[in-house]
């Protein structure tokens, strides 16, 4: 498949060496465990289950890799920007140490694993630091720094940052880490392949509980498991758990960056929009600056390219002569009250298993989730799980956010039957746009030689109307965040079946 966007990470990442299973055989497969999903999530707790005696499969709807964890900018922390003083003041310390435990064991299996596999990954032990750029910022991280206090973590306040923008102070936690992504999800990827089937290319329609075990429909067929893991990054089955009203997603831009200065040491991230990640990227052969910000709520921007824009200008104010090499953006599921869904995906539903919601800290949070998964599917107890269950009731976290959520979704709803007044003639090279024909809205793209690609605009998850991405060329959902290529094919769930195919006259 042909991917519009790739990463600085997918041009270099060239380890994976085990090839998919053949999906031809897959109707009718049975396994103890079903993972759906290969990304960061879905390996690591493949990786800790592949001793456990578990028959496991794993199927994936796109080539491994090509999910949300090999767009990341990759900062293995847990330096979450600010949130332990949030976890204090609006749950409890108690409930703030859960977070902060299961992160740090996040963290520690990531180390374990590239050192019990020797795995080359660029991996770098780093300092991880929130600035901040005005006074609001700063009260937010020196109540932030007290939240370290309590809890305990090793960091300290300084004035002195290297960063060539206007931080007027940062807090640090020391002995962070940073790698390349996919050159640990592919090697994690070998690994796993020698004692689970992994199917790429295969997408999950629906889940069918069945009592003792559940059916995944396919489009290979149906398999059976007794138990299902959804690491799809947004579950995509509405018939539980309602994730669809409880998960919105949120955009950012990369791009890698070569500059003339020399790098910094150090990971850094600000708190409030314009919010601008840096860190360096080092190898053999280069070192390269890997800028991140532009953030939206995935749907509400108009323009795409005005966030890469905005990046692009940062580099060249405060990285005169920087060289970009690679640009990407991506999205990352958030919930409203800023903590993870990882547990059972619904009440209703026995041995049915999910983890969402990252929130844009998914390194340690993917590998936290695979250990919680684990645990529960092996009955072991641990005493940091409780506050990511899915079932967690917090309106006073979670109202104001969902009540402008609600209204995004509605405008995007209601969008269905605004008036649309463009001509097919009016569609320049490059431009895609949605006309009017015999009585129906039809998504017109056409490329530089004068074809002309026509889908249904209409997102197959809930009905919601696609805008046009000129920057990706790209139809996006703006309710929960699928995606489709311009032939309508399905770049990015939770949507599970391609955009229907219109026949115009020209
Ligand atoms: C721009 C950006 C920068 C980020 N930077 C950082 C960072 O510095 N540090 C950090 O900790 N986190 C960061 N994150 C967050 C982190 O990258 C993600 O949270 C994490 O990679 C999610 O991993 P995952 O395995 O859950 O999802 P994915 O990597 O998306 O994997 C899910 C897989 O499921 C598959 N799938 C989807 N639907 C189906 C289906 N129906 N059937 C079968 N397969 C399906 C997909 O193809 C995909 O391969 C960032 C996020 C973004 C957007």
């Amino acid at each position: 498949m042909e991917y519009p966007r790739r990463s600085y990470w997918h041009d270099t990442a060239d380890n994976k060496i085990e090839a998919a299973a053949n999906k031809e055989g897959l109707d009718g497969k049975k396994y103890d465990v079903l993972i759906i999903g290969a990304g960061l999530t879905g390996l690591t707790t493949a990786y800790l289950l592949k001793d456990s005696g578990y028959k496991i499969g794993i199927i994936d709807g796109t080539d491994a890799g090509y999910g949300v964890s090999g767009y990341t900018t990759a900062k293995i922390t847990v330096q979450h920007e600010v949130i332990y003083d949030y976890l204090i003041k609006n749950f409890s310390l108690s409930e703030a140490k859960q977070y902060l435990k299961a992160n740090e064991e996040g963290f520690s299996l990531i180390k374990k694993i590239i050192a019990d596999n020797v795995i080359e990954c660029d991996y770098a032990e780093q300092d991880s630091y929130v600035y901040a750029t005005d006074e609001d910022e700063l009260k937010q991280i020196k109540d932030e720094l007290k939240a370290y206090e309590e809890l305990g973590i090793d960091c300290f306040y300084t004035e002195s940052v290297p960063l060539p923008n206007n931080a007027i102070g940062a807090i640090c936690i020391r002995n962070q880490g940073q790698f390349n992504p996919l050159k640990y999800l592919y090697s994690l990827y070998n690994i796993v392949s020698s004692s689970c089937e992994i199917y790429e290319n295969v997408r999950a329609l629906n889940i069918e509980p069945h009592g003792d075990h559940h059916v995944v429909e396919t489009e290979s067929g149906k398999i059976n498991a007794d138990k299902v893991v959804v690491t799809s990054h947004y579950p995509f089955d509405n018939s539980f758990g309602l994730y669809f009203l409880r998960l919105y997603q949120d955009k950012s831009y990369v791009v890698a960056a070569k500059t003339k200065e020399e790098p910094f040491r150090g990971m850094y991230i600000n708190i409030n929009d314009p919010v601008y990640s840096m860190r360096y990227h080092f190898t053999e052969n280069e070192n390269l600056l890997i800028l991140a910000g532009g953030n939206h709520r995935s749907g509400k921007k108009d323009n795409e390219e005005d966030s890469y824009r905005e990046l692009e200008e940062f580099l060249n104010k405060h990285f005169k002569g920087a060289e970009i090499v690679s640009k990407w953006s991506a999205q990352d599921c958030m919930t409203y009250d800023k903590i993870p869904y990882i547990g059972l995906y619904s009440k209703s539903v026995d041995n049915l298993y999910v983890a969402t919601g990252f929130k844009k800290w998914g390194m340690t949070h993917s590998a936290a989730a695979a250990i919680i998964l684990r645990n529960m599917l092996l009955g072991i107890e641990d005493d940091f799980s409780e506050i990511f269950s899915p079932f967690r009731i917090t309106p006073a976290q979670s109202s104001k956010e969902f009540f402008s959520s609600i209204k995004s979704i509605s405008a995007a709803f209601l969008k269905r039957i605004a008036p649309v007044t463009d001509v097919l003639g009016l569609i320049g090279a490059g431009e895609g746009k949605i006309i009017n024909y015999d009585g129906r809205k039809v998504g017109v793209y056409k490329n530089e030689n004068n074809d002309y690609f026509c889908i249904n605009p209409v997102c197959t998850h809930l009905k919601c109307s696609l805008s046009f991405n000129e920057a990706e060329k790209t139809w996006d959902c703006p309710c929960h965040g699928s995606r489709f290529d311009i032939r309508g094919n399905i770049l990015e769930g939770p949507a599970v079946k391609p955009l229907d195919k219109i026949k115009i006259k020209k």
